[in-house]
């Protein structure tokens, strides 16, 4: 049987980070499934979908995820879109579209498909609750608001956007009442996840926390 681990939790809370340095220490695969949402929104985009076609245009997109030197790749409808999904833009969209029950069903089946027979470190927001509630390793990671807003912030100056902390913050909030309240998977810790909360941890930190729990698993 495939060893899974779950990590779910709102936007900026350092999950891929910390999902990455997991997957990498374990010899497991890292599956990003907002990639795979943030995929299905800019097809939506592009085809400049009303919230009305969501359920009929979804069918047309084709998502699947393969690996490039080590890096998860999402391909849509066979062209690999990494490069274009990580914007503001995709991300609002892809939380407007995320609780279209067809978008959901689609996703969801890849994702429990993949940790069928792999060992995983899969992060999202219905990891632990609805894409694999049996996972040996569940964690609920969280950050302040102001925290996850800071550590975006710096992501995109980084990578030479200019771009407003104040506004990076209300997004953030905005996208986690959305996911928070939406009627199918909501975001939410599950019974049985760990709570983590990482305002005040390293990365290293919580990496290593999340080692323990897989080492008391066996
Ligand atoms: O994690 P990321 O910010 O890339 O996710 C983008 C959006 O995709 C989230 O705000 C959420 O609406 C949706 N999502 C989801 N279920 C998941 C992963 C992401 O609904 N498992």
């Amino acid at each position: 049987m495939s060893f899974n681990i779950a990590i779910d939790g709102p936007a900026g809370a350092g999950k891929s980070t910390i999902a990455k340095k997991i997957a990498a220490k374990k010899g497991y695969i890292y599956v990003d499934t907002g990639a795979m949402y943030r995929a299905m929104a800019l097809y939506l985009i592009r085809e400049q979908a009303t919230p009305e076609q969501i359920d009929e245009k979804c069918e047309h997109a084709d998502i699947t995820i393969g690996y490039e030197n080590g890096e998860q790749v999402v391909y849509l409808n066979g062209e690999n879109v990494n490069s274009y999904i990580r914007t503001e833009e995709v991300g609002r969209m892809a939380s407007i579209s995320s609780p279209n029950p067809n978008v959901r069903r689609k996703l969801t089946q890849l994702q429990q498909k993949l940790a069928a027979d792999k060992d995983v470190v899969m992060d999202g927001r219905d990891i632990g609750t609805c894409v694999l509630p049996g996972a040996q390793v569940k964690v609920y990671l969280t950050a302040d608001s102001h925290e996850r807003a800071l550590r975006r912030y710096r992501e995109l100056t980084a990578k030479g956007e200019t771009c407003d902390l104040d506004t990076i913050e209300k997004d953030i909030v905005e996208r986690d009442r959305q996911d928070m309240t939406r009627e199918i998977s909501p975001l939410k810790q599950a019974e049985d996840a760990v709570l983590l909360d990482s305002s005040h941890m390293t990365i290293d930190e919580v990496v290593d926390a999340v080692i323990t729990l897989c080492d008391r698993e066996g």
